[in-house]
């Protein structure tokens, strides 16, 4: 390999994506295709860097001893000092001890070290967030300096480090405009570039589930439709195929969603930036995913007005479970071959394998679209999620109609409220979705497509339509159970959320001081008190334990209605997996500290 300057296994001095400073690296591999190192930080850190960013050895003068005068560290220390409009009051107090004060001057210097660090890296901070920009970018880095209590292994981390002398530093600070930073930080997504790892099985997984997930789709419809919807009980014959499609129905799924493309289109509602991509742009998306709910809930209110027969859906359900998983279908065709023409930086760092069927499953390409109009943005909220809402308000007109019934059951007025309040609440946060897995690393492909157009839709509003088939009478005091645990997941759910987003937004947020958090290399901290120190993922906790309160109206009969609330465990644990694999590979050692401070993942004491 000619063009290999530093040898595997060599260690060097890798510069910091962002910031002047230089950190002992040991090269793990080189790519002679992208001519990338990829090294590795001591915190466990892993990056691709270019050659020009990485040092010999010997080009950088190791820190034997601190003197006052001459240390790198300690100029570092007042640089940071003058640049820092947010630092903490200049009378900080000092031992009169001589060795104590040599103490106190190295914690300084390590404390401020951390802090140079952080600061270039709130550029990797709204990166990986694609927040809007904080106006008290220095009041975090004092709040992050306030916090920081640097322990032993610090301190012997950051002894080994050396900084560059201040002149060439700040000579170097000039040199590096925005431009020069901002290609330092694209190595940190070029990294995720290339898909390494295969999830869902590999190859072999994805092809199966292909298959697997429409075939659950109807088998579950199937069963849900019999009278005795016992899991075992195999309906005798499978439905003929006039009772599977209808053209006319395929018709109305095209109406609905291109009338939810064109409230999409509408230019109401404010057009925020999502996360930077590898080439640097930034994407921007409308969002008026409320006032799409509420031309959609005019436009039905304006047809049940009209006398337009809602339960139709119900009668034609499996038809329309047909429709909507061949269009998936289609999409996902459509969507792959598209893909191959576009650009390697636009390829989604989970779905560019190099195989076809994960490739196709997962989502080849990141964020495709027609113009402006982001087909996987639009998917994720609009026709499946909103459907999912008339679907089940259609479920509830039916079990009025076939029951003759002047009033809906307790139980179906339960799940309607209960997932109505859900979609209201994701489409409220519809901005939360830009920073989500879907959307920053997950292509579009079969995955997203099936699962939005068709998983959500169909099998969410499951309960609804067992409920018109199997009515299910419940008390009121059973029902005010029910409501206060939903009300309950509602509560951890939204606040664990918010917590952590409004966290992400602004750590210096006044109203969260009282949060402590463990700083992480990029610049981002990671809670370890309010919800993230309860558990890892208290928002799944508050999703599942909606789940359970969305199924509890259908009673014990069946374990039918019982099935999202599986299935959705079994979802958020494995992607709790998939996002620690990424935490981890994103914070190493912080998040390994992480980890033993918050030992459980989603259940307390049990997972
Ligand atoms: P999360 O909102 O759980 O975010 C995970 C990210 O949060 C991590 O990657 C990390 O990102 C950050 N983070 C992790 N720990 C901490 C910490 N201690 N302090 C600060 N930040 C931390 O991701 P999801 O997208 O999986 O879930 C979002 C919501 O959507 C959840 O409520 C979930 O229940 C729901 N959901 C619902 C589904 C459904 O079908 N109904 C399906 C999937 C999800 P970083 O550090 O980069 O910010």
């Amino acid at each position: 390999m000619p063009n290999q300057r530093f040898a595997e296994g060599e260690v060097v001095m890798g510069r910091w994506p962002g910031s002047v400073l230089y950190y002992e690296v040991q090269v793990t591999s080189y790519d002679d295709v992208s001519h990338l190192y990829t090294v590795k930080y001591k915190d466990g850190t892993e990056l691709e860097l270019k050659e020009s960013d990485i040092k010999s050895h010997s080009s950088f003068k190791y820190r034997k001893g601190q003197s006052s005068s001459s240390s790198p560290s300690r100029r570092s220390t007042s640089r940071s000092r003058s640049r820092s409009p947010g630092r903490p009051a200049k009378g900080r107090r000092r031992s009169s001890s001589q060795s104590r004060e040599h103490k106190d001057d190295k914690k300084k210097t390590i404390q401020e070290t951390n802090l140079a660090l952080l600061k270039p890296s709130e550029n990797n901070t709204r990166r990986y967030n694609g927040e809007p920009e904080s106006t008290e970018k220095n009041d975090t880095s004092c709040v992050i300096l306030e916090k920081l209590k640097p322990d032993l292994d610090m301190e012997r981390v950051h002894e080994q480090y050396s900084l560059r002398p201040r002149k060439e530093e700040k000579k170097k600070e000039e040199i590096y405009s925005e431009q020069k930073i901002f290609e330092a930080i694209k190595t940190i997504e070029k990294a995720s570039s290339k898909t390494k790892e295969l999830e869902f099985g590999g190859r072999i997984g994805t092809f199966m589930l292909i298959f697997f997930l429409p075939a659950t789709v109807f088998y579950l419809l199937l069963m849900c439709k019999q009278d005795d919807p016992s899991l075992l009980n195999f309906p005798s014959a499978l439905p003929a195929l006039e009772s599977l499609w209808e053209a006319r129905v395929f018709g109305v799924f095209l109406l609905w969603f291109f009338l939810q493309a064109l409230f999409y289109l509408l230019p109401i509602g404010k057009v925020v930036e999502g996360l930077p991509l590898s080439n640097g742009k930034k994407l921007q998306y409308r969002i008026n995913g409320v006032y799409a709910f509420i031309l959609t809930a005019a436009a039905v209110g304006t047809l049940l007005y009209f006398q337009f027969e809602l339960h139709y859906l119900y009668d034609h359900f499996m038809q329309f479970a047909v429709s909507a998983s061949i269009f998936s279908m289609a999409l996902s065709i459509y969507l792959y071959i598209r893909s191959l023409k576009a650009p390697e930086e636009e390829l989604a760092p989970g779905g560019n394998s190099g195989y076809f069927i994960y490739d196709f499953f997962t989502g080849h390409e990141l964020n495709p679209r027609i113009g402006s109009f982001d087909l996987k943005y639009f998917c994720e909220l609009r026709p499946g999620l909103i459907g999912w809402v008339v679907i089940n308000l259609a479920m509830l007109l039916a079990e009025m109609k076939v029951h003759n019934q002047s009033m809906p059951s307790l139980s179906m007025i339960l799940v309607n409220s209960f997932q109505l309040l859900y979609v209201v609440d994701a489409l409220w946060n519809e901005e939360a979705i830009l920073t989500t897995m879907d959307i920053t690393h997950d292509g579009f492909g079969f995955m997203l497509a099936f699962g939005d157009l068709v998983w959500v839709p169909f099998v969410y509003s499951l309960q609804a339509f067992y409920l018109v088939g199997h009515p299910t009478a419940i008390s009121w005091p059973v029902a005010a159970a029910i409501t206060i645990l939903n009300c309950i997941g509602y509560y951890v759910f939204r606040s664990a959320n918010s917590q952590k987003n409004n966290f992400r937004r602004n750590p210096a947020d006044p109203k969260l001081a009282y949060l402590k958090f463990i700083p992480t290399a990029t610049g981002k901290g990671l809670l370890v008190t309010g919800w993230w120190g309860f558990v890892r993922h208290p928002n799944y906790l508050g999703d599942i334990i909606m789940a359970l309160a969305w199924s509890l109206p259908c009673g014990f009969n069946h374990i039918l209605p019982y099935f999202y609330v599986i299935y959705f465990i079994c979802l958020l644990v494995h992607r709790e997996a998939r996002d620690e694999h990424h935490c981890k590979q994103k914070y190493g050692l912080a998040w390994e500290r992480y980890c033993q401070r918050v030992p459980y993942r989603i259940f307390p004491y049990i997972y």
